[in-house]
């Protein structure tokens, strides 16, 4: 039998549909909409197409963005000071960097430097520490592992009691998410397990999991007989394969992704399982703005 799919660009239109009801609602009560502002430092074309959507969908929500470019060159003293007025911008809810910064900028402490009260990427260790207690000190969970729990809770999987394994422990996904799992609350409340490449029994692990989430960035790691009969997978995986002519144009190539999942095989034995591409991707930059609506919520006292 074939795994029901959970689609990320399908939950991200109602998602998105949402925040913009709210943001229009907000805007008539109170008079303002969430600013988000984006510091690009440079032109690399990756972060640019990144950094192009994130401002498109921050415009389709009703947000006021400010794309703040600047120059490769630009010092870390004056890339502190431009965090520095973003942190004091009564207009501005969330402040994004986009990284990878220059080799001369210590990316570590331009992250530290942004309010946490305005970190709506979840990266700054207050926000680390405030995921960790768990409850109502969560301000911003990261926004991948939260587009992950969402997708969960969307899909209907129970979490409750389940056992969660998680492939992978990097800070930004596999941590995180496993953190969340264990949290008491709704779509959480599980069993973590958490996997990398010391463990012993990668597959007797993952053979256990009702909730399987997968983020190790290797393409097919996760084989069709280690998933559990009937149980949700979660592929965070997104493989550059090869490339392949542009449906839209032939004469471009494209990249051809895969997960970390035999996604064809995986699909005749798991309940639900998310695709790549088309899984968890679009779920990361829709987190993003649900994280500035609550950051101008927080500020208004409306959560
Ligand atoms: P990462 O920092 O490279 O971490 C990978 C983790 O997987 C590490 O903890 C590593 O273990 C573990 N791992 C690697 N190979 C393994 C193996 N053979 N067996 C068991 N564990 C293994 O990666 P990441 O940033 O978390 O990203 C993971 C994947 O998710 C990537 O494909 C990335 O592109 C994708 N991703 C997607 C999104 C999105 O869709 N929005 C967002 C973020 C990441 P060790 O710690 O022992 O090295």
């Amino acid at each position: 039998m074939s795994a029901t799919l959970i689609k990320g660009t399908e939950i991200r239109e109602e998602i998105l549909e949402e925040i913009t009801a709210e943001v229009a609602g907000i805007k008539e009560k109170h008079g303002v909409v969430p600013g988000l502002v984006t510091i690009l430092v440079g032109e690399s074309p990756a972060s640019i197409s990144y950094v192009t959507l994130k401002i498109k969908t921050a415009h389709r929500v009703g947000f006021n963005e400010v794309q703040d470019n600047q120059s490769p060159d630009i010092s870390e003293e004056d890339l502190l000071a431009l965090i520095d007025k973003y942190n004091n911008d009564e207009s501005i809810h969330g402040i994004l960097v986009q990284l990878p910064l220059p080799k001369h900028i210590d990316e570590k402490k331009i992250l530290n430097a942004i309010d946490p009260d305005k970190d709506v990427d979840g990266f700054h260790p207050v926000n680390v520490g405030r995921l960790m207690i768990g409850g109502d000190e969560v301000k911003f969970p990261p926004c991948t592992p939260a587009g992950i729990q969402e997708m969960i809770i969307r899909a209907g999987v129970e979490t409750s009691g389940a056992e969660v394994v998680v492939v992978g422990r990097s800070n930004i996904v596999g941590k995180p998410i496993a953190n969340m799992m264990l949290q008491k609350g709704d779509g959480a409340n599980s069993t973590v397990t958490v996997v990398h490449t010391r463990t012993k029994d990668l597959e007797g692990h993952c053979k256990r999991a009702d909730i399987l989430i997968v983020a190790a960035g290797v393409p097919g790691l996760v084989k069709p007989e280690w998933i559990k009969p009937g149980a949700c997978v979660i592929d965070v995986g997104v493989n550059r394969v090869g490339e392949k002519p542009s449906k839209k144009d032939p004469s471009r190539m494209v990249a051809v992704l895969k997960g970390d999942v035999d996604f064809d095989a995986a699909k005749e034995i798991a309940g639900s399982i998310t695709p790549v591409p088309g899984g968890v991707g679009p779920m990361t930059i829709t987190m993003l703005m649900k994280n500035t609506l609550k950051s101008l919520k927080f500020k208004l006292g409306i959560n």
